[in-house]
């Protein structure tokens, strides 16, 4: 039953949503906003976000000789005809060094989103210390004991598969949980672990040199996607705002220029709150991006502060062009 529910969903949706959003895009041109978060090849990615090279490349191509291409802070009530904004999330080094040259070549527009903490750290984002950890050290002790009052548990690591649903749960739990928690969390884990906060180059975050190279090219808009990357509904609303004004004055402060959209962490629809979206029109910026989780198309009365967007994952292009005429209409 588990297994057909979301698949019997996915279905009804499709032909429900499919035959209205048709009609939808005859009124109003539709725009597709695309999600990425790496250019670049790795041996594991267990949360599949990394797009290799040339297949990045041919997916750039593929939108160049097929749609018109927006960005994504600019106002498309004049699109004529279905457009495609590209867009990425976090600020890994890889988005200046492999993706850029690419954008150039292919004269493609596309706005990063930079979570700030961790920009010129040398650190790795929290979820790459945990891959490190949990799933590609060769020995481990064979049980994991969470010291926490209110998620305390153990878990037996003893197989592969035993890890993998530590990692899964611990990653659950970071999701919720607040900077500090995940921290603390971590700390345990690299002592249980006998591991080093030893950043690794390939996950790393761009330096504050390389974020403004990035910026610097025409192609290039850069937006807010917090601080510390939180579950912005797991904080107070005084708590969201800082995260949200703080990043944006980093980023202006290092760049010299006026930040003017933002993207959630994780961008889910409980992944962000009523206040989320209040404040983040009350504290100046124009438009602010969802997340996968959160297909659709954006019209002309979208809530500019809940843009849908589409994750795209490492397909060759055939695929990624079926892709795209799904969610031209899904
Ligand atoms: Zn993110």
């Amino acid at each position: 039953m588990k297994a057909i529910a979301p698949t019997f969903r996915r279905a009804l949706r499709t032909a429900v949503c499919t035959p209205v959003n048709r009609l939808l895009n005859l009124v109003d041109p539709p725009v597709v906003v695309l999600l990425y978060h790496r250019v670049t090849t790795l041996i594991s990615d267990p949360e599949m976000l990394a797009v290799s090279p040339d297949n990045f490349r041919a997916q750039m191509q593929h939108l160049k000789d097929n749609f018109p291409i927006v960005r994504f802070e600019e106002d498309w009530a004049k699109a004529s005809k279905p457009a495609v904004a590209i867009t990425f999330d976090d600020g890994y080094a890889d988005n200046l060094l492999e993706a850029l040259p690419i954008l150039e070549e292919t004269g493609v527009p596309a706005t990063f989103f930079i979570s700030t903490g961790t920009i010129g750290t040398g650190a790795e984002f929290w979820w790459h210390e945990l891959e490190h950890i949990l799933l590609e050290k060769q020995s481990l002790p064979s049980s994991f004991t969470l010291s926490d009052k209110r998620y305390g548990r153990t878990w037996s690591t003893a197989t592969d598969r035993e890890r993998q649903e530590l990692y899964n749960s611990i990653v659950r739990l970071m999701n919720a949980g607040t900077a500090a928690q995940r921290d603390l969390w971590l700390m345990q884990l690299h002592r249980w672990a006998g591991t080093e906060t030893t950043p690794v180059n390939i996950h790393r975050a761009m330096t504050v040199e390389e974020l403004r190279l990035l910026a610097e090219s025409s192609r290039v808009t850069i937006g807010a996607h917090t601080v510390t990357h939180t579950r912005l509904s797991s904080l107070t609303v005084e708590a969201q705002r800082e995260e949200m004004t703080t990043s944006r004055q980093q980023l202006e402060t290092w760049l010299g220029q006026k930040i003017t959209v933002f993207s959630y962490p994780f961008g889910r629809r409980d992944e962000y709150t009523k206040e989320s979206i209040a404040l983040c029109r009350d504290v100046g910026f124009v438009k602010a991006a969802a997340n996968f989780n959160f297909p659709g198309q954006a019209h002309r009365w979208t809530d500019p502060y809940q843009i849908p967007r589409h994750l795209v994952r490492n397909w060759p292009v055939e695929m990624f062009a079926t892709q795209l005429r799904g969610f031209l209409t899904r």
